[in-house]
């Protein structure tokens, strides 16, 4: 994410640039037959100018003679010696950009808070800037909890399982634009959790997953309070993800996400993204909503804005539910390309309407 104001170093195009091969001349003279007094290729000028009947040879990229106001593309043209007859009409300025159309010399080119994408690094390079100031990813600590959670190298037991929202969240925080940092896994106790806390309150953000509901060992709002937190919210009317923690703690944002693996992920893309992404240093947040026709009928309880694994057609026309179990289904939620959004207060939606969709 860049963090300075980048200017243009020179007008861009530089020169009156040819974008296209072929002759160089006065629109006024064409249609005709006129005289090759020259050639310009791409690196070089051409000493002279255009006089009237005049034409000079160019190719792509190279700098309009002086006098000529347009270029005649070598498609069009009849070449026979020192002759070439232009065979269509052109209009003053056709076929090369100007000076300075792209960019004016010291035009503010790129803001501070861009993301510098393909396009971007390409301008940067353009103008000649070699090194750039950006801001540093922000250090996201996740924070598994639970005693039942066992590293994903490790044969659970039976009535165990395997972390996987440590590493589903590390690569939405990566896709965010943020430098994601697994800890070890939290024990349902207190101790243990208060000591992953600590650790991940010294990054710039804390994200943990499970804990946050209502039973008997969901102790991280406890914990959390212990550690001086001010709570923003401690719930929110989505399914899945209701018990959603967000606040701040020893000047460090957290999300207590549920421990779920489709509430871990719907509640990172709704709420936590966005966070990652403005302490990137970006001046947007994106929330990859779309709208799309539903395949099939679709029926839900009223009261909450429910987010379903879905299928999306390449064209992103038509949307399909995917079949799943719940909030656990990970091999479902793996299966979809996106989740499909309901209204809180409607509860049936008939094959051919069109629905909110969330892009995975
Ligand atoms: P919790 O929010 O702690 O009540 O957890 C809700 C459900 O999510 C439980 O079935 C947990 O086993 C499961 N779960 C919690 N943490 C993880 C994790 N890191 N990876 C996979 N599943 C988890
Ligand atoms: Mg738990």
């Amino acid at each position: 994410m860049l963090a300075e104001e980048i200017m243009a170093d020179r007008d861009y195009p530089p020169f009156r640039r040819s974008a296209r091969d072929g002759f160089a001349v006065r629109a006024a003279d064409v249609p005709g037959e006129l005289h090759v007094i020259g050639e310009v290729r791409a690196g070089e000028v051409f000493r002279g100018s255009v006089s009237c009947g005049g034409a000079v040879e160019i190719m792509t990229g190279a700098p309009l003679p002086e006098c000529a106001d347009a270029v005649a593309m070598v498609e069009h043209t009849e070449r026979s010696g020192d002759r070439v007859k232009v065979t269509r009409s052109l209009n003053s300025g056709e076929n090369f950009n100007a000076q300075g159309v792209e960019a004016r010399q010291g035009s503010i080119v790129l803001s501070p808070g861009c993301k510098l994408g393909f396009a971007e690094i390409a301008l940067l390079a353009m103008v000649g800037r070699e090194c750039a100031t950006v801001y540093r990813r922000p250090r996201v600590a996740i924070v598994p909890t639970g005693d039942e959670i066992v590293e994903a190298g490790q044969q659970p037991e039976p009535f165990q399982i395997r972390n996987s929202n440590a590493w589903s969240m590390a690569v939405q925080v990566a896709g965010a634009g943020g430098d994601p940092r697994i800890l070890p896994i939290a024990r349902d106790n207190y101790e243990s959790t208060r000591e992953r806390m600590e650790h991940g309150l010294t990054h710039d953000l804390l994200l943990l997953s499970g804990g946050v509901s209502a039973g008997k060992y969901d102790i991280v709002e406890r914990v959390l309070a212990d550690l001086g937190a001010k709570f923003f919210f401690d719930r929110v009317l989505i399914q899945p993800g209701q018990p959603l923690v967000f606040g701040t703690a020893q000047g460090k944002f957290f999300f207590g996400l549920p421990g779920n693996p489709a509430s871990t992920m719907v509640t990172f893309e709704v709420f936590a993204r966005a966070a990652v992404e403005l302490l990137t240093g970006s001046h947007e947040v994106s929330l990859r909503l779309l709208q799309a026709r539903l395949s099939q009928d679709l029926r839900q309880k009223t009261g909450l804005t429910r987010f379903l694994p879905a299928q999306v057609s390449a064209d992103g026309s038509t949307v399909t539910p995917e079949p799943w179990q719940g909030s656990g289904d990970v091999p479902s939620l793996a299966r979809a390309n996106a989740f499909l959004v309901t209204e809180p207060d409607r509860e049936s939606w008939a094959a051919g309407d069109m629905i909110r969709v969330l892009l995975k």
